[in-house]
């Protein structure tokens, strides 16, 4: 039997007799788990059969998490982690050592950059970031050979992006495994695998929680990769915890509801920016307007629920409009039930100078802008009287 995105957000996961009949998942907040007798003990300790030993190993609460979105990003399995930021690390140091070489694009998450900048080359590993832009340079520094290829479509905060079935072929072609960071999208709207990635990644911290309480990270593809990288996981100890991973899996149960009105809202909102007369700029794949409109349409079933857009009048329009906000947190976060907003400065790229950004196309007078669920009205009136100061 094969269901659809919303069964899977809801059931997946879960097909193991829970708890006490308890209909929810358990949270199992422990360390570890006992056994009656040795033998008992060694079979599940050495695989043989199944079950839980040290909950940085494994813990059933986790174990549904998992199931869950490898479910909805149709994997063989998963594993997940303490933070994005861990799944990323620890699955770029599961497959990359000495001498390897890594393609990927300027434009990836902040804390991304910072890994092939600052510590990949640390451990030997030879890191090319080629312009998010220029798709033939991409294909020419991965046809040069690599054993890792590193997308990320839509990027944060300009929401750039990137042909997955062409980037995965060219990785597929020289034998690398290709990587996809699929946190702005969502298994809702992108499907990485079914592409031609080898693995997605998340970071659960954002819409796969969507409440804006746990942190988390997570990433699927097929047993063979997905073991390498929970061994690397098991031993270097950035594992998800119970609660966390309650929380998690409890936030997916209405992730296809959240996604699907957070596309309509940020649509209708990006429409309405893209007229407005303090607006120089909207950055948001679902406008015509975007210079890879087309190819966002034919990977993606929906846009995703950030945009960003500049304000006219610089860092110092966008300082006075965002504490006019009354619906949206002006906090480093995306992908929550509730708006929020920030500027690249304080957020994605925070670790950057002003100077870095410039370089990379990020205006100072960016706004990134995460679309909650509330009623689009009134977001807009919300905005519309914020703005109103930096009307010319
Ligand atoms: C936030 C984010 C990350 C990092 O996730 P954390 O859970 O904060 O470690 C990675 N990639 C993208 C695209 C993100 O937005």
């Amino acid at each position: 039997m094969t269901y659809g995105d919303g069964t899977i957000s809801v059931w997946a996961g879960e097909d193991h007799p829970l708890w006490e009949r308890s209909t929810q998942v358990p949270i199992a907040q422990t360390v570890s788990f006992g056994y009656r007798d040795v033998d008992e003990w060694t079979a599940v300790a050495v695989g043989r059969e199944p079950g839980h030993i040290y909950s940085r190993n494994t813990n059933p609460t986790v174990a549904v998490f998992e199931r869950r979105i490898a479910a909805l990003e149709r994997a063989e399995t998963a594993t997940a982690f303490a933070t994005g930021m861990a799944a990323i690390s620890g699955t770029l140091r599961t497959l990359l050592g000495p001498g390897d070489r890594v393609v990927s694009v300027t434009d990836t998450y902040g804390g991304t950059t910072k890994l092939f900048l600052e510590f990949l080359p640390r451990d030997g590993v030879d890191v090319e970031l080629v312009s998010t832009d220029d798709r033939d340079a991409i294909e020419a520094a991965i046809a040069e050979g690599c054993s890792v290829v590193y997308l990320e479509s839509p990027t944060n905060p300009t929401l750039k992006i990137l042909d997955l079935k062409r980037l995965a072929a060219a990785g597929r072609a020289v034998g690398a495994v290709v990587i996809v960071d699929n946190t702005f999208a969502t298994p809702i709207n992108q499907r990485p695998l079914e592409l031609g990635a080898d693995l997605v990644l998340h970071s659960a911290t954002k819409f796969l929680g969507g409440h804006a309480d746990a942190l988390g990270g997570v990433v699927c593809g097929r047993r063979e990769l997905i073991e390498q990288i929970f061994h690397y996981r098991e031993i270097n100890g950035a594992t998800l915890g119970p609660f966390a991973a309650y929380l998690l899996q409890r936030s997916v149960k209405t992730l296809h509801l959240r996604i699907e009105r957070q596309n309509q809202n940020a649509l209708t909102i990006a429409r309405h920016l893209d007229a407005h007369p303090a607006v120089e700029q909207v950055f948001y794949p679902g406008l015509e307007s975007h210079p890879r409109h087309e190819i966002a349409a034919g990977q993606m079933k929906g846009f995703g629920g950030v945009l960003a857009f500049s304000i006219r009048g610089g860092l110092d329009a966008v300082k006075q409009v965002l504490p006019r906000l009354e619906l949206a947190h002006l906090a480093a976060n995306l992908g929550a039930v509730e708006t929020v907003a920030g500027p690249p400065g304080t957020t994605s790229h925070v670790e950057m100078t002003a100077a870095e950004r410039a370089t990379m196309g990020i205006p100072e007078s960016l706004v990134r802008y995460s679309v909650g669920i509330e009623d689009v009205t009134d977001l807009i009136a919300d905005l519309d009287q914020a703005l109103d100061i930096a009307v010319p």
